[in-house]
């Protein structure tokens, strides 16, 4: 074959092998195309198939997860509850109180542990009943019962759970422990028990109920919180209405309801009111009387929430006691009383013949008698005197202690005082030769408010101790002061003697009552020993103190100190002017330097000499003098003697005598050469007005003299006294005085006599017959005319207080105790000498 044939030969078969393919290719694909279809709808089959198994799968899935969180919940759920149970329990097994359930019947249920610790158990099975429990404690002695046996305490806590609501019960145990029991019962049956532990609070009312008073307590709005027993008992027929909530106002009603309250009949309303506004002030107290007859106090106090708590004490017993204490009380002063009238009785009693025994022999003295005769006078006057004084002591200080001495101020002159105790004292100084000075401060004034009767009695217990114990030297007063507060003046008065003085260790000692040196030296003077005591207690009443400051065998000072008010600052004494330069003569520096201090205020200059010939040679030598003030007794030269030696000498100034004892000076041969004689020690305003009378011009009186026509008359004094002794005591008190005496037997005799005598001054004795001196002083005083006033001096021989006080009422002026004192009669004679009539002082030293 050629190459073309089987090139051809190949073309076909190629070709055919082409077609060929393209054959099987054609059915192939439409094979395929079938298949590919068939696939289609199968795999769409299969992917719904799928869907459905995922749908499945998811629902399963889904069902499957619910169900599992259900379940989880559940466990959840589960496990939360029993912690939550646990959590309950364990918090209620913290609290104090006890806590326990029981079933419908009465099984235990569950308790806590402190209600368990009633049972002294820390467990229990549950399902023990109620009444185990119960047997277990009375069992076990864990509770006290009471008044009640075991079963039978049992049995009412049993029965009490049948009650609705059921009652609380307070158990007590032995421990101490208190306990409130408060049960209910639940919906479902079950019994829930609470124990609360009260312990503290029964502890707190354990002591409310101890107390002997009755307690109550109230809330804000005053309603009944709580009581105690005894407040129950207090009011036992309102007892059944106290109940807690039921105001005050209610409860007092109630009361006044069944008239419990006797005072509150008629007036209820206002007692009510009265009550409710005392317990809204919730201060002080109120007593008053239950009709049964007991005697209640009622206080109440504010509590801090605004309640008010209340006591009530029954104090009927104390009241009794009270009662009988007040009677005991008024018996004994009725009793005392009875003493002090007793004493001031025996004192009068005792003080009017006294008066006229001292009296009688102080004049008997004056007369001329032998040796032995002045003798058994004078003892007769001393003892008297002594006795006097132990009497007036006793009397005092019985009042002290009685403390019945009041106080009652006035305006009086001090320094004058002070000089008028002195001048009493003189007679017993100048029998020793002791001086007696007194130093009042010339810059201080001498009117004060103050008592001067007790001031009196204190200077002559100082001054007069000093006399007493003082056998040679002198015995000084001075009075200085100072102004203190408000004017008023600080005193010091000091009374200094150069007497037997007093050792250290006995210092404090004489201040106590009845208490006295307990000497050889000491005992030779007498006394009570309560003169001091009595002076301490007076100055200490008035506010001051007294001290001593003494040296043995120099002698003491004895002080004190008073704060006063000034009085009105009466006229100051008028210095005499004329004088331009004095000389002193005294052997005693004190007193020459006391005249010095009293006359240089005046302008006067003052020249000391110490002796009668020191003057002599110094007036020689000194032609400026111009008054001449000398002491009596003088060693060497007396004071008369100088004098006469002055006149001889040619000197004409004025010498002026001071002595303490003018009478003898004025007899004294020689005394025409003296120009005045002046009692010692000298009052100030007395120096000075004898100083001023010694000068030529014609003093203030003269005028007045000149008006009154004729010559001057004489003081026209009454003097009412029944006691004929003492008339005649009183008359030779006065003897040798340019007076107008007349006497009145009584008080109506007084009166007309005033009416027909119009005395200058009258001296009233108190108690009279018909008519006293109180009532006459009365009548007088009703009859004078406006403006008149004639001064009446009581005469008493009481010396009790309150006697000065009726008799001061009664209109009269003053009053002095008896026995009379000359110096005292005198001293107001002087007084209350008119102007225009004859003076009494000078013929007063005439008289001495
Ligand atoms: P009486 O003087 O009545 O004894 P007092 O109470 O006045 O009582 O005084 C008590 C005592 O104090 C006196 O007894 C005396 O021992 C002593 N006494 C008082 N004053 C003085 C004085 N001035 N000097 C010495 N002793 C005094």
């Amino acid at each position: 074959m050629d190459l073309t044939e089987r090139l051809a030969k190949e073309r076909r078969a190629r070709l055919a092998a082409e077609r060929l393919l393209e054959q099987r290719t054609r059915e192939l694909f439409t094979a395929n195309e079938k298949l590919a279809l068939h696939a289609r709808s199968l795999s769409e089959q299969i992917v719904e198939q799928r869907e459905v198994v995922r749908t499945a799968q998811h629902e399963a899935a889904s069902l499957k997860g619910q169900n599992s969180r259900v379940l989880d919940a559940l466990d959840r759920a589960n496990t939360q509850a029993v912690m939550a149970e646990r959590r309950l329990w364990d918090s209620i097994d913290t609290i104090r109180d006890g806590f326990a359930v029981f079933d419908s019947k009465l099984a235990l249920v569950s308790a806590n542990r402190s209600w368990l610790d009633g049972f002294g158990r820390t467990g229990m099975p549950p399902g023990l009943s109620y009444g185990t429990l119960l047997h277990m404690l009375v069992d076990r002695q864990l509770v006290q019962t009471g008044s009640l046996d075991g079963p039978d305490w049992i049995a009412r806590m049993i029965g009490r759970l049948d009650g609705d609501p059921i009652p609380s019960e307070t158990l007590e145990f032995t421990s101490g422990a208190w306990v409130r029991l408060v049960e209910r019962r639940t919906q479902g049956g079950d019994l829930v028990s609470l124990a609360i532990d009260i312990t503290e609070q029964m502890r707190i009312w354990a002591a409310i109920e101890a107390l002997p008073d009755a307690f109550v307590l109230f809330d804000r709005e005053e309603r009944l919180l709580a009581f105690n027993q005894r407040y129950r008992d207090m009011f036992p027929d309102s007892a059944a209405g106290m109940v807690p909530g039921i105001s005050f106002e209610q409860l007092l009603r109630d009361g006044l309801n069944r008239g419990h309250v006797p005072e509150a009949q008629g007036r209820e309303e206002e007692w009510l009111a009265e009550r409710l506004a005392q317990m809204r002030a919730a201060k002080g107290h109120s007593i008053c009387q239950l009709s049964d007859g007991r005697w209640i106090m009622e206080q109440e106090h504010a509590t801090p929430d605004g309640g008010r708590v209340g006591l009530r004490s029954d104090i009927t017993q104390l009241r009794e006691q009270q009662a009988a204490l007040d009677a005991a009380r008024r018996a004994a002063e009725a009793a005392s009383r009875a003493k002090s009238a007793f004493l001031a009785n025996m004192s009068h009693e005792i003080r009017t013949p006294l008066n006229g025994v001292v009296g009688m022999a102080e004049l008997l003295c004056d007369t001329s008698l032998t040796d032995e005769q002045r003798l058994f006078a004078d003892t007769i006057r001393s003892s008297g005197e002594a006795l006097l004084v132990i009497i007036n002591d006793i009397l005092d200080y019985s009042k002290l202690e009685a403390e019945r001495v009041t106080l009652r101020p006035e305006p009086f002159d001090l320094e004058r005082t002070i000089h008028e105790v002195t001048m009493l004292l003189q007679p017993q100084a100048r029998a020793k030769g002791i001086d007696l000075t007194i130093d009042y401060d010339v810059f201080l004034p001498t009117l004060f408010v103050g008592d001067p009767g007790r001031l009196r009695q204190v200077l002559t217990n100082l001054i007069g101790n000093a006399v007493k114990f003082t056998d040679q030297g002198h015995v000084l007063t001075r009075v200085v002061g100072m102004e203190v507060e408000d004017g008023r003046q600080q005193l010091h008065v000091t009374v200094e003697d150069t007497g037997i003085g007093i050792a250290p260790e006995h210092l404090d000692h004489i201040f106590g009552e009845f208490n006295q040196v307990e000497e050889e030296r000491n005992r030779k003077y007498e006394g009570t020993g309560l003169g001091l005591a009595i002076t301490r207690r007076l100055i200490e009443r008035m506010g001051g103190a007294v001290w001593v400051d003494s040296d043995k065998g120099t002698g003491s000072v004895f002080g004190f100190r008073l704060t006063l008010q000034p009085g009105e600052p009466a006229a100051p004494a008028q210095p005499p002017a004329a004088f331009r330069r004095a000389l002193v003569v005294d052997d005693r520096f004190i007193n020459r330097t006391i005249l010095e201090r009293q006359l240089v205020p005046c302008g006067v200059e003052v020249v000391q000499c110490r002796s009668g010939a020191e003057a002599l040679a110094l007036l020689d030598r000194d032609p400026g003098i111009d008054l001449v003030l000398t002491d009596h007794e003088m060693p060497e030269m007396d004071g008369v003697t100088l004098a006469v030696r002055m006149r001889a000498a040619g000197f004409t100034m004025p010498v002026v005598l001071l002595s303490a004892h003018p009478a003898a000076a004025r007899e004294r041969e020689g005394a025409a050469a003296l120009d005045a004689i002046l009692q010692k020690p000298a009052l100030r305003a007395e120096l000075y007005r004898r100083l001023r009378a010694l000068t030529a011009e014609p003093e203030a009186e003269a005028p007045v003299a000149a008006v009154t026509a004729g010559p001057p008359r004489r003081m026209r004094v009454l003097a009412a006294e029944d006691n004929k002794t003492n008339q005649l005591v009183f008359q030779k008190m006065v003897r040798g005085l340019e007076i107008d005496l007349r006497f009145a037997a009584n008080g109506r005799a007084a009166v007309e006599e005033w009416h027909s005598f119009r005395p200058d001054l009258v001296f009233m004795d108190i108690s009279m017959p018909e008519m006293d001196g109180k009532e006459a002083a009365a009548a007088i005083r009703k009859a004078e005319t406006a403006g008149a006033h004639v001064p009446i001096i009581a005469l008493t021989a009481h010396a009790m207080d309150g006697d000065g006080e009726a008799i001061l009422a009664a209109g009269i002026d003053r009053y002095l105790t008896k026995p009379l004192r000359r110096g005292e009669i005198l001293a107001a004679l002087a007084e209350h000498c008119p102007e225009g009539a004859l003076p009494v002082t000078a013929a007063a030293e005439d008289a001495a």
